[in-house]
């Protein structure tokens, strides 16, 4: 088995005027190493720039830093002070918040989507538990409900144990997490270590506003509601819960008015997309700022219900999302990898979307134990028990990040190491069989649910 040594993780806060920046660098063994800015912008550093980025975000005094970088460099002292230099401009520019874009302002190299190989992914979502006080037809869940569950001193262990192989950002989900009393305690817990912390909820129990003070006050950071419709029957029926409408909405504008950022998710089936115009004005007068959409997941019931689209009425309904959220200065996030010869994510200028379970986000289950994403239920071991190494390097995670077994128009697709071959469980499910298309440009990545922006410096 791989020896694997384990990176390091500093958090660092970063204020400007009523703005607060979150930045994690993470420093491999290898003294390489990836700056994360609100756990949504990603950088990655060679030695020599996360050595710098240390020192800097460390406020070390420049002449101390420089020496330091000559040192252990051996280059010039003009040319540690003259890179010093540079390297700390371009940090002041990226974390301001309306900083410079990367790729277009300043001179930093961008890496192809895909290309970099963490060590531990940067999102861990956290399934405290597979109880749900909805009951949709097509939920990705293949748990049954009543699934083991630990209590609050294991999932503050599996915090510790996140932090310490240097995962910066926590998601909690299920099931409903805020079934789980012990939230507010565990999202305390994860902002006492420095991770970024956020939460997937149908939002039924943010309605009650004393309840989501106490997830504000406990340092929660960003929530995402699940919002089917905004007809309320047609809500209430495809999360199979009378009355839930009501209260996801009122869940939904209490949010709004905290300080949380706050976005939704639409899954886009037969039963809810004639719709999609209502739902899409509805989200916009409550002043949802980013609103997300996603297809089918091919897991749980979600593999049995029947209510997928063919990806074939996706770019209809994609561009009128996109109309829309323009119109109302919003936000649009389209979380699903497909199959780019289906239904190109590129071509609709959503960004590159590929799987990146158990690359870029993996999923602790009720139990402990880890699976490379929320939807993919076949365990990796276990967190607590096993070595993050054995995890990490599990024949399946391994065959996952390096597209083994794509069908055979995949294998020599010029489009491979984007599109992947959309999501395993989609092909597992016998969704469209693939046939390969020329290759065009991209500078831009999402995983499937939490979407960061990569992007490198040399
Ligand atoms: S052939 Fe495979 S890799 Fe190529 S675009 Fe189609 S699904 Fe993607
Ligand atoms: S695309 Fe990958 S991360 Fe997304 S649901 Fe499928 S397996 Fe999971």
């Amino acid at each position: 088995m791989p020896i694997m040594a384990q990176p390091r993780i500093n958090h660092f806060e970063y204020r400007a005027e009523d703005q607060r920046c979150r930045i994690h660098l993470r420093l491999e063994p290898d003294g390489s190493g990836t700056l994360f800015v609100n756990a949504s912008q990603i950088l990655y550093l060679n030695p020599t720039a996360a050595l710098m980025a240390r020192l800097i975000l460390a406020e070390t005094e420049e002449p101390r830093a420089v020496a330091t970088v000559v040192d252990r460099y051996r280059v010039s002292t003009s040319r540690a002070r003259e890179d010093y230099a540079g390297l700390k401009r371009q940090l002041a520019e990226l974390v301001r918040p309306e900083g410079a874009c990367p790729i277009c302002d300043l001179q930093l190299e961008v890496r192809p989507p895909f290309s970099v190989r963490p060590s531990a992914p940067y999102r861990m979502d956290l399934a405290l538990t597979y109880r749900c006080n909805n009951d949709c037809a097509h939920c990705y869940n293949a748990r049954p409900r009543d699934y083991p569950e630990q209590d609050t001193s294991f999932w503050k262990r599996v915090l510790d144990r996140l932090w310490e192989i240097g995962i910066p950002h926590v998601v909690f989900t299920g099931g409903e997490p805020t079934l789980r009393p012990d939230l507010p305690d565990l999202i305390a817990h994860a902002e006492g270590l420095g991770q970024i912390t956020g939460l997937n909820t149908n939002g039924r129990r943010l309605h009650d506003p004393r309840y989501l003070a106490r997830l504000v006050e406990a340092g929660l950071d960003h929530v995402q509601i699940t919002v089917e419709s905004h007809d309320a029957r047609i809500h209430d029926r495809l999360v199979g819960a009378s009355g839930a409408w009501e209260q996801t909405r009122q869940g939904l504008q209490q949010a709004l008015a905290t300080r949380l950022y706050v976005m939704t998710n639409t899954t886009l089936m037969r039963d809810n997309s004639p719709w999609l115009g209502g739902t899409l004005e509805f989200l916009a007068q409550l002043g949802v700022p980013t609103v997300g959409l996603n297809a089918l997941i091919y897991s749980g019931r979600g593999a049995r219900v029947g209510t997928g689209l063919p990806e074939s009425k996706l770019p209809s309904l994609l561009d009128l999302a996109r109309e829309r959220t323009n119109a109302f200065r919003q936000r649009m996030i389209w979380y699903t990898p497909t199959q780019y010869c289906q239904f190109d994510p590129m071509q609709l200028e959503l960004g590159v979307k590929g799987c990146t379970a158990a690359l870029y986000n993996m999923c602790v289950e009720p139990d402990g134990a880890v699976l490379p994403c929320q939807s993919y239920y076949q365990t990796l071991g276990s967190l607590l028990e096993n070595d993050w190494a054995e995890i990490w390097n599990h024949p399946l995670a391994r065959r996952l990040r390096e597209h083994v077994g794509l069908p055979e128009p995949c294998r020599e697709c010029a489009l491979k190491s984007e599109c992947g071959g959309g999501c395993p469980l989609a092909r597992e499910a016998g969704q469209p069989s693939a046939a390969p298309r020329p290759r065009i440009g991209a500078i831009d990545s999402s995983p499937c649910l939490v979407p960061p922006d990569l992007r490198s410096v040399p």
